[in-house]
């Protein structure tokens, strides 16, 4: 039987991504090495099974080489979480989701072909340090180094004046792709648009770009 996902480490990332996915109709195999923790997911995914992922006779049995997208969410044991990605990768899996403890071993697991490598408590800090620094920055997700998306709350600097009079992408360089209004949200809107101070701006740009943005039209 072809399987969709693989979660190998059950902990709190990796089991509540084992949940949503099985929530979400997907066939999920579920690995970790401690008892309590399979017992806890039996009924939860498609298969849930105790065993040591740095043993790649043990994966292949498990018939790892079928899985669409493995997630490793090995936390704290690094070693075994490097191990496990080594043993991916030796056995041709393509898309190899980490999860990294630190910028150290996000720079391994990118060296030794994870595709994809995740750092859930950084990534979330920083989106609730932005949200802390200003009352008006809703949410925040990081796009690249330096480029960011960010949901702000019009307010009253912006409020009553259409996209064409604020020209925020010829002031500051940065886009706004979407306005939310209560339940409603209008994808690329227009530039006679006039904004309402309670309205949600998803804005795209450069993070110096957006930054200036805030400073001059985004009030707390
Ligand atoms: P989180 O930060 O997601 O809350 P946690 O602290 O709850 O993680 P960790 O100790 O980081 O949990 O480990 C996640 C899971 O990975 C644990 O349930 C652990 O048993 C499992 N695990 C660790 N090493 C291996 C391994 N070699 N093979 C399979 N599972 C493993």
């Amino acid at each position: 039987m072809k399987r969709d996902y693989a979660v190998i480490g059950l902990g709190r990332f990796g089991g509540s991504i084992c949940k949503e996915l099985s929530a979400e109709g997907r066939q999920v195999l579920a690995i970790d090495l401690d008892e309590d923790r399979i017992n806890e997911f039996k009924n939860i995914a498609s298969h849930a099974v105790i065993a040591d992922s740095t043993d790649e006779a043990t994966l292949k049995e498990l018939g790892i080489k079928n899985i669409d997208h493995v997630i490793v969410a090995i936390g704290d044991n690094i070693q075994a979480s490097i191990l496990t990605t080594v043993v991916l990768t030796d056995l041709g899996l393509s898309k190899i989701t980490v999860k990294a403890q630190n910028d150290y071993h996000e720079k391994i697991l990118k060296r030794i072909g994870a595709d994809q490598v995740v750092h859930p408590e950084r990534d979330m800090g920083k989106r609730i340090a932005h949200n802390i620094i200003s009352n008006n920055i809703l949410d925040y997700l990081e796009l690249s180094d330096d480029h960011s998306i960010v949901e702000v709350k019009a307010g009253r600097k912006m409020g009553g004046n259409s996209l064409a009079k604020l020209d925020i992408r010829a002031n500051y360089g940065c886009n706004i792709v979407a306005i939310k209004r209560e339940k409603d949200i209008n994808v690329s809107p227009a530039a006679e648009e006039v904004l309402n101070e309670e309205d949600i701006l998803i804005v795209i740009g450069a993070d110096k770009d957006i930054s200036r943005f805030e400073k001059h039209l985004v009030i707390d």
